[in-house]
């Protein structure tokens, strides 16, 4: 099967114990029906408070319930007990996983780093240059995509390369990005995915509009979904109150590349690309907002945490630009030529 990565991908490396702000932390660790069945046939004192850790949570899956907020087996030396004792086998897909995110499409795979991991965070904001994705062929065999598959991918790349054409503004590019993936929708919504080839060679540059903006709304938006940390909500009302920093175009192009890999092609299994593309756009304005009050790299791990890994979020954020007046696509146009 053909697999494909953010170029950074393999500089990829885990703090382990120098980790400003720990996987080991916060979340509970979910637990895959192999490690359960491990975790329940070890002998001794591991065994036992291996046993004594799992609780079933809200949606009925099996995890390790937080002590103090820290996962019970990140030790006094924040390294994972379980990892030091029994290897890294022995640690859940959960923990071996982190912090890929993996999406199978059938003939490939994908694989992007979240960006609420500090090291990965760091490789995605370390360089100015395009982001680009390489990709090899695994020996996991390939199967059958979704039908649309082969419309979709060209589409992708070129809403991709939009982003990252630097002879247009930032805003600009993503004001075309949002066109072409309303033009897309249409003919999607009309099932004429054939017809996305030519609608990409027929792309033109937007014209600009009048009315209200997404912000404050989006940050209202935010605050009322799920969190993660109490203090996330602190940020969203800091980050109403002070005017927006510049920031270099560049990484806010790498940043919107980067939901733009993670999100768009997912639209295979419901047909939305539309909110999909509004909410790469959302993510890059609401990252952009915050950064005036904690930073850049600072603004992207938080929304990561807080959205990124929760699917409850992310779909309420998919719904509002659906259905939501204050989130329409006029909404989007207007701040970008604001
Ligand atoms: S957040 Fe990233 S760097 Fe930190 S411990 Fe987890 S995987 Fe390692």
């Amino acid at each position: 099967m053909l697999v494909r990565v953010p170029d950074y991908y393999h500089h990829f490396r885990c703090l382990a114990d120098r980790c400003p702000h720990s996987c080991c932390e916060k979340w509970e660790v979910v637990l895959d029906t192999e490690h359960v069945n491990l975790y329940e046939s070890i002998s001794g004192p591991l065994g036992s408070k291996l046993r004594a850790a799992m609780v079933q949570d809200a949606e009925g899956d099996v995890c390790f319930a937080l002590n103090g907020n820290r996962c019970p087996f990140w030790d006094h030396e924040n390294l994972c007990e379980i990892h030091r004792q029994m290897g890294e086998a022995a640690t859940s897909v959960t923990c071996q996983e982190h912090p890929r995110f993996t999406e199978d499409f059938g003939p490939f795979r994908e694989i992007t780093l979240s960006a609420s991991c500090p090291a990965a965070n760091d490789l995605l904001l370390g360089s100015e240059a395009p982001l680009r994705f390489v990709e090899w062929a695994d020996d996991a065999p390939a199967e059958n995509g979704d039908d649309w598959l082969p419309f979709l991918l060209p589409l992708r790349q070129q809403m991709l390369d939009i982003l990252q054409d630097r002879s247009h503004s930032f805003y600009l590019r993503l004001y075309s990005f949002l066109t072409l993936a309303e033009q897309a929708q249409t003919l999607l919504d009309a099932g004429m995915e054939s017809e996305l080839p030519n609608l990409t060679a027929d792309w033109t540059p937007p014209a600009s509009v009048n009315g209200a903006g997404l912000f404050p709304a989006a940050l209202h938006l935010l605050d009322g979904l799920e969190i993660l940390e109490a203090d996330w909500r602190n940020l969203l009302h800091r980050a109403e109150t002070i005017p927006p920093a510049d920031h270099s175009s560049a990484l806010l192009e790498r940043i919107a590349v980067y939901f733009a890999f993670r999100y768009l092609l997912k639209c295979v299994n419901d047909g939305d690309l539309l909110s999909r593309a509004q909410l790469v756009v959302f993510a890059v304005l609401t990252v952009e907002q915050l950064a005036a009050v904690c930073g850049l790299s600072e603004a992207l791990r938080r929304f990561s945490c807080e959205i990124e890994h929760n699917e409850e979020n992310v779909s309420a954020l998919l719904e509002a630009f659906c259905y939501g007046e204050a989130f329409s696509l006029p909404r989007f146009f207007q701040t970008l030529v604001q």
